[in-house]
Parts: structure tokens; sequence; C-alpha cells
């Protein structure tokens, strides 16, 4: 059998590693973490820094093939492992991702719109900002998830607050979208260049976190689909991508606006689980061993994902008497305000 390696081992690491010891795949974790979701269900786990050559040279070694599960991971660091085990999606990918104005100038450049944006590498200039824009959310280009490293700025008075909010790191300002609805493109893209597009959820964010992501999305979705499927695959084609991409998209009145790209497995794809026919974590697999892709045709007219978070703890007896409910849970022991516990899908 061959063996798979991970970058990362949160849940998304750990969804992956089930879905390819369903395949007959061993797996191995690196990350540095000590509480490690993936690691439970790993054949075998390296606790490193990703920058540790030496941890690196030997996670190569133990690997048929090395895919992440994070995109805020040392680009040389992934760089140097890709001299030495085949690494998909290629680095590429994950240089783009990883920072919010290459992955703006990047998606702009194949027609993809982003909301109107400037970069800011002081205060003066996010107050020139503020004056070109008008209201906006000033994000930091690099390590911001899960509406980490995120400020709003809706007075000019608050430009200093949020430069400091997000401690003076390079970052870009974006005008504030006044949208209807959030929705993303899944899609699996196989080395020979095949792609599988999942029905793209309706996504509703709290507090910048996913709450719920609802399959089909509504009439608004529907009609900005296409246009946002077709750039995520020209997206996708430029990067020769192999793996599972996400494009997340702002419905506007004018239009599909592009807001990030994630070049792994996402949580608005987490329903695929029980509701595709084969998974975004099965199509992960499928691509970067260089299987045929499975079919992310629906298994069920609707489907609802909600995730978990924090303390959101509930009856389980209760989700798990619903014969339409599936429960997930993590593992995780720390419970932290927003933290992903786990998430219930509900097929209709
Ligand atoms: P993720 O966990 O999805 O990677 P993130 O930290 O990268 O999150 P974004 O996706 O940039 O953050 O923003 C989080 C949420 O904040 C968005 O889904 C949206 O609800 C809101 N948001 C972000 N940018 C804008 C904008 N320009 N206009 C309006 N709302 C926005
Ligand atoms: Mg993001
Ligand atoms: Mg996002």
């Amino acid at each position: 059998g061959s063996t798979i390696g991970i970058l990362g081992g949160g849940q998304l690491g750990r969804m992956l590693a089930l879905a390819a010891a369903n395949m007959g795949y061993r797996v191995h974790i690196l990350a540095p973490e000590d509480e490690l979701p993936a690691g439970d269900v790993a054949a075998e786990v390296t606790r490193a820094d990703y920058t540790d050559r030496a941890a690196l040279d030997a996670f190569a070694a133990s690997v048929d093939v090395a895919t992440y599960e994070f995109e805020n991971i040392d680009v040389d660091a992934v760089c140097y492992l890709s001299e030495r085990v085949p690494v998909l999606p290629h680095p590429r990918a994950l240089e783009v991702a990883q920072d919010r104005l290459a992955e703006k100038r990047f998606v702009a450049d194949l027609g993809g719109s982003p909301a109107p944006y400037r970069a800011v590498d002081s205060l003066a200039d996010l107050e020139a900002a503020f004056g070109a824009l008008g209201s906006l959310v000033l994000k930091t280009r690099r390590m911001g998830y899960d509406g980490k490293g995120q400020a709003r700025v809706r007075h000019v008075e608050d430009c200093a607050a949020a430069w400091e909010a997000i401690a003076h790191a390079p970052a870009v300002a974006e005008a504030l979208v006044a949208f209807d609805c959030e929705f993303s493109v899944v899609l699996a893209r196989g080395a020979d260049g095949a792609v599988a597009v999942y029905e793209c959820p309706d996504n509703r964010h709290d507090a910048g976190v996913l709450g719920e992501s609802v399959v089909p999305g509504g009439a608004i979705v529907a009609a900005q689909a296409p246009a946002a499927v077709a750039l995520a695959r020209r997206v996708a084609d430029a990067l020769d991508y192999v793996g599972v991409l996400t494009l997340e998209f702002f419905a506007s009145a004018e239009g599909p606006v592009f807001n990030e790209m994630a070049p792994r497995v996402h949580n608005s794809g987490h329903w695929t689980i029980e509701g595709a026919r084969a998974s975004q974590f099965e199509n992960h697999i499928r691509a970067i061993c260089g299987l045929p892709l499975g079919s992310p045709a629906l298994t069920a007219p609707g489907v609802r994902m909600r995730n978990l978070l924090g303390d959101d703890v509930h009856d389980w007896a209760t989700i798990l008497a619903d014969p339409a409910a599936h429960l997930h849970l993590y593992g995780k022991s720390e419970v932290k305000p927003g933290r992903k516990m786990g998430h219930v899908t509900w097929l209709d």
C-alpha cells in the first residue's frame, strides 16, 4: 500500500485521512501542534515545525505523495519537500493563495472581479484607501483565517484602531461589499485535467466564521454560479491544479464578487461527505493519487451542514435520533469560542 503525507493536522486533515483509509492508503501527518485531530486517525504522526528540514527529509522518505490541509505553511518548506517527493496541489497554488494581494491579482488577471482594493503598508495608506473605497475591511495579507486578522473601517477615525488591531501587518483594504448572500465553488481537478464541480453551497457566516452551508443555494446562487464556476475552472487550469480547490464569492447586484480562494478541501464542502456521491475528501485523495475522480452529484435533493462552534454543544441523543442527521465530532479537547469542534449534516 502507498502512504499519503499530509502537512497540517486539523479537522480537514482528519477527514482526508479517514477518506484515504477507506481507500486503503496509510496516512502520515506532519504538524507542530500538541493536539492533532488528524493524528488520532493517522497511521503515523510527526510533531515538528514545517520548517524543520530534518523532519521534512524523513517525512519525504516515508510517503509516496504529499498534500496540505492548511494554507498558512511556509512556501519554502513546501518547495523543499516537493524536491524530494511529489507535492500536490503544486506549491505555486499555495504561494498564490496565502497572500491576499497576490491572490486578487492572479484571479483578476483571469477575469475575476474582487471587491475594489488597495495595498496597505502604513496608516497613511489605510487613510488614503478609506478615502478611495469608503467603508472597508482591512485584512492582513497573510495568515488570516476564520475572520482573524481583520478589522472594519466605517469612519476615517476608525483607521488608527484598525491599523493597531492588525498589528501593523502588511495588509489589503477591500471595499465592504453589500452582498445578497455568499457562496463557494468547490471543485476537484485530476492529474489528467478532468474536473468535478460540486453544487455551489449558500454559506452563512457569523462574525467571520462559517456557520452553515446549504445546498442547493437559492435563485441568486443559481444565477451567479455559472460565471463563478467558469472562473474557478480557469484558476484551476492556470495553476495546473491537482486536488480540491475552493473559491469564495459574494453574490452582489453586479454579479459574483471574488472573495478568496483556498488551495485545499474546505469547510463549505463538508456536506459532500453524505451529500455527494464522492466527497471532497475522497476526490482530493483520488486526485493526488492519480485516480479518476468520483461523481460530485447530490445524494439528496437538499443538504444542510451546520458547524458546531465553541461550546455550542448539543443534546447528541436528539441529533442522533434524527435519521436525516449525521454528526461529526473532531475529537478536540480544548474548547475556545468560535473554535470548530464538529459539524452536523442533514440530508433532505
Ligand atoms: P476563512 O475561514 O473563510 O478562510 P478568512 O479569515 O480568510 O476566512 P474572509 O473570507 O476574508 O476571512 O472573510 C470572512 C467573512 O467576512 C466573509 O465570509 C464575509 O462574511 C465577511 N467579509 C469579508 N470581506 C468582506 C467584504 N469585503 N465585504 C463584506 N463582507 C466581507
Ligand atoms: Mg480565508
Ligand atoms: Mg473566507
